[in-house]
């Protein structure tokens, strides 16, 4: 499925977040979107996913406008949101959070056998199931945010900051997860703080400063750009 973003704009209260974006991503694509504190990354992922309304602008699915639709319609549109903070249930099992992102799907067969790709794509959920999230590392607790998200079957997912908090090992393997996702067709847009690994993992990079684009092209080049270098990778 591909996203088109037209134009928009999202405030809270008199801040403005977004100021004017627009932006394309075709299907089966990898982007990510960078960007410092408060730059509006979290916004934008929280608009296309319906948590929170544009004032203007166009939001589009492939066909379908879905700016003024809610939440589950867009989910079950098949765009899947792994949040900022994973939110997950910390007092219920590993199997019941996976469940639980399959809220939305009636055919038992189907839940199956979403559920058995998630544990295929991270066995040390398989082997955990029966835990409280609670129990869970960081990095496990990221598997399992993911995992949950997975069940209701994406066609487009959002993640905001994966990596955040997890030890580099653990970041690389989560990477290896996310190519491989994408390489099954997921389109897949990524917020990141660490824009050293976005640049890695995605094909297509949006800089975002103040709620503006102000920098988008291939991760290769942008990796190049001095303004990139400086302000963002550190080098
Ligand atoms: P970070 O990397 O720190 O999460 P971000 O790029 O994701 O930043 P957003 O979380 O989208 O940025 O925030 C964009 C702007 O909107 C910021 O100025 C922020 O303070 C403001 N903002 C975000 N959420 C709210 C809210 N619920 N109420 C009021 N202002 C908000």
């Amino acid at each position: 499925m591909n996203v088109k973003i037209f134009n928009l704009e999202v405030s809270y209260d008199k801040v403005k977040a977004i100021r004017n974006i627009s932006f394309e991503v075709a299907s089966g694509a990898f982007i990510t979107l960078i960007g410092s504190n408060g730059a509006g990354k979290s916004t934008t992922l929280r608009t296309i996913s319906g948590l929170t309304k544009p004032s203007r602008g166009e939001i589009w699915i492939d066909d379908q406008q879905i700016d003024q639709m809610n939440p589950d319609a867009i989910l079950k549109l098949g765009v899947g949101h792994v949040p900022e903070g994973r939110r997950i249930f910390q007092d219920l099992t590993v199997y019941e959070n996976l469940m639980l992102g399959a809220f939305i799907i009636r055919d038992r067969d189907v839940i199956d056998n979403e559920l058995q790709k998630v544990y295929k794509q991270f066995p040390r959920l398989r082997e955990r199931q029966n835990q409280h999230a609670s129990t869970l590392s960081g990095g496990e607790q990221q598997m399992l945010a993911i995992g949950r998200a997975l069940m209701s079957k994406p066609s487009v997912l959002l993640l905001d900051e994966p990596s955040l908090g997890l030890a580099p090992i653990i970041v690389q393997e989560i990477g290896v997860f996310l190519r491989q996702i994408n390489r099954q067709g997921v389109t897949i847009i990524l917020v990141e703080q660490n824009a050293d690994l976005a640049l890695q993992l995605a094909d297509y990079c949006y800089v975002l400063e103040t709620g503006e684009i102000a920098l988008h092209g291939n991760t290769k080049d942008l990796a190049n750009n001095e303004h990139v270098r400086k302000a963002y990778l550190g080098i």
